[in-house]
């Protein structure tokens, strides 16, 4: 057997490579992080073939100077851990590896200058070997370019995916830590041509500033559907912008979390927003938000991942309930917004040439758009008296002009016109008034003239008579009725003309496939939700202007109302200025 021997440096280097550096974009984000921790105040990024041939880095930071250039890329020399502890981390970096990690597997070289003239440094390392250090024409801050990454470590090279995925994690990365850091102008040029241009606000205060970034990041739908907040709970703040809940994604992308200004990425976060807009927002779809969390340094681990990219909590369970109730309470807040997304698809199926920028980068969106498919203006025009001309102006959602197709409500706003589909809007309605009562104990019942028998398999009995008892508590009184079925005594007064035995069938299979191990509030969403679809206004109802005007008040004061129980929007605007354009007249 060979002997015990400590390992050659390069080997080291190369085995913290492989935990630091995974791809290209890992190398990135080690570089501009370097360049943040420099006070740097523009950063700019080159990749070329997704990184894998090269990456320049460029700051006009603080610079390194001559004599600490060498220990630099040496591993574990740091010059971001003065105080012997890693708990009170002030800078992004601290574990002293990146750079050295880079080298072992890369040509690597660094120009630095520390003062404002043109006398700079270089150093060069070519898979982990350091060449002599020579002076080089450079202004103050540092230039890092990186060549041939992994090309001394053919296996890792292999794992790479292709060039365009790889630019894309860089574009993304690069995205995050401009988000955070929206006091420094970055750059980001992928085979030349540039993929993100950010320009800092100098004469605007913070939030302006940050609002901006995300515009010229994000798009301004971004802003427009969704809500800013800040908010301090006890040593917890939590800062950003989160989506109202028709302003969804089909993945977690664009879920951007930074805690104590680091970029985070983290699946038990993201299961935590899911939770939040569970009660909104169809299972395969994910909110999107921009969120801030500050908190003491002893709240949180960063030291759990080379790429500190995971974090852990000191104690999740308090943060989820925090992160709940401020995302509850501001999400009340936004009431009956909807997505503005809805109106653009409206025009942009009504347009004969659509704004093809505005809605290429909707492309990855699926919208349900049946609403809006067989959307004409055959709207009988009902006259309608001055008094209702001076009531819209009161009301968000306007005055109701008519109904059409027997589906759908048209309603004049000051701003424009509103199309409400009734089923979506009155199912919401019922869903959050069923709550509401029975959180408040108040469901109101109505015992039927004629009770209902309906058949229930013999197999299902025993097991249901337990449930029976969950469901009363609805205000829906069911009595096993011999072997093979049950009777419908009693319903929610809100339910009184709903079809009796299909809502019992639908709610006995809702009962029966949960389980105690399920939430409580859960299940009482599911329950609630199951009874209002069958106690709303169907679609394909006539229904009376009164009725109609009736709807649109209940929406304008009933929390998120803006969307039904599975994340479609409940109505469309299109103001005025969108009518315009369609007719050319802007
Ligand atoms: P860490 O960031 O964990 O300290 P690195 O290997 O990334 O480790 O960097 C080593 C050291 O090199 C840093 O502590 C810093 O002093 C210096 N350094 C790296 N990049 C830059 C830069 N762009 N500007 C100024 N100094 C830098
Ligand atoms: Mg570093």
């Amino acid at each position: 057997m060979n002997k015990i021997k400590i390992l050659p440096d390069e080997i080291i280097n190369q085995i913290a490579a492989g935990e630091v550096l995974d791809r290209p974009s890992s190398a990135v984000k080690e570089l501009v992080e370097n360049s943040i921790d420099a006070n740097s105040k523009k950063i700019s990024v080159f990749v070329r073939d997704g990184g894998k041939t090269e990456i320049i880095v460029t700051d006009d930071g603080d610079g390194i100077s001559k004599q600490e250039l060498e220990l630099a890329v040496t591993r574990h020399a740091t010059s971001k851990l003065n105080e012997k502890k890693i708990d009170t981390l002030s800078f992004l970096g601290f574990r002293g590896e990146a750079l050295p990690s880079i080298g072992s597997v890369s040509e690597m070289s660094i120009k630095s200058n520390i003062n404002e003239d043109q006398n700079g440094m270089m150093i060069e390392i070519i898979a982990g070997i350091k060449k002599k250090i020579r002076p080089v024409n450079h202004r103050k801050g540092t230039t890092v370019s990186v060549k041939k990454l992994f090309f001394s470590t053919p296996a890792r090279l292999k794992f790479l995916k292709t060039d365009n995925y790889e630019s894309l994690l860089i574009k993304r990365i690069i995205q995050k830590l401009a988000l955070c850091n929206y006091d420094i102008d970055f750059d980001l040029t992928i085979n030349n041509k540039k993929a993100i241009l950010t320009k800092s606000h100098k004469n605007c205060d913070k939030k302006e500033k940050f609002k901006r970034r995300v515009t010229t990041l994000l798009g301004s739908e971004f802003i427009e559907n969704s809500i800013f907040i800040d908010e301090t709970s006890e040593n917890f703040k939590f800062k950003g912008y989160i989506g109202i809940p028709t302003f969804h994604h089909s993945n977690t992308n664009n879920q951007f979390l930074f805690v104590n200004g680091r970029v985070v990425q983290d699946k038990s976060m993201n299961v935590i927003f899911k939770v939040a807009y569970r009660d909104f927002m169809s299972y395969d779809r994910f909110p999107q938000l921009i969120l801030f969390i500050e908190c003491p340094q002893d709240e949180v681990d960063v030291n759990v991942h080379p790429s500190k990219n995971e974090m852990r909590f000191r104690n999740l369970n308090y943060l989820r309930s925090k992160i709940l109730k401020v995302f509850k309470s501001n999400l009340i807040t936004a009431g009956h917004r909807a997505s503005t997304l809805n109106t653009l698809k409206a025009v942009e199926k009504f347009s004969i040439k659509s704004n093809q920028k505005t809605f290429l980068q909707l492309k990855d969106e699926k919208f349900n758009d049946e609403n809006l498919n067989n959307l004409s203006h055959s709207s009988d025009n009902n006259n309608i008296d001055k008094q209702d001309k001076e009531n819209s102006s009161l009301f968000p959602l306007g005055y109701a002009k008519s109904q059409f197709h027997k589906t759908y409500i048209m309603s004049e706003t000051n701003e424009g016109i509103v199309i409400i589909d009734q089923h979506a809007a009155h199912e919401r309605l019922v869903y959050e008034k069923l709550k509401k009562d029975f959180f408040e104990k108040k469901i109101k019942t109505q015992i039927l003239l004629i009770p209902v028998v309906i058949d229930v398999d013999s197999s299902i009995i025993e097991n249901l008579e337990k449930k029976l008892q969950l469901v009363s508590e609805y205000g829906v009184k069911i009595e096993i009725f011999g072997k093979t079925s049950v009777i419908v005594r009693e319903l929610p007064h809100i339910l009184a003309n709903c079809n009796v035995k299909k809502l019992v069938i639908d709610l006995i299979e809702e009962v029966l496939e949960t389980n105690d191990s399920k939430s409580v509030e859960n299940e009482i969403n599911k329950i609630c939700s199951r009874m209002a679809c069958h106690g709303s206004i169907r679609a394909g109802r006539d229904l009376q202007v009164d009725e109609m005007n009736d709807l649109l008040r209940k929406m304008e004061s009933t929390p998120f109302s803006g969307q039904c129980n599975h994340g479609r929007p409940t109505y469309v605007e299109l103001k005025i200025g969108d009518i315009e354009k369609l007719f050319g007249r802007k």
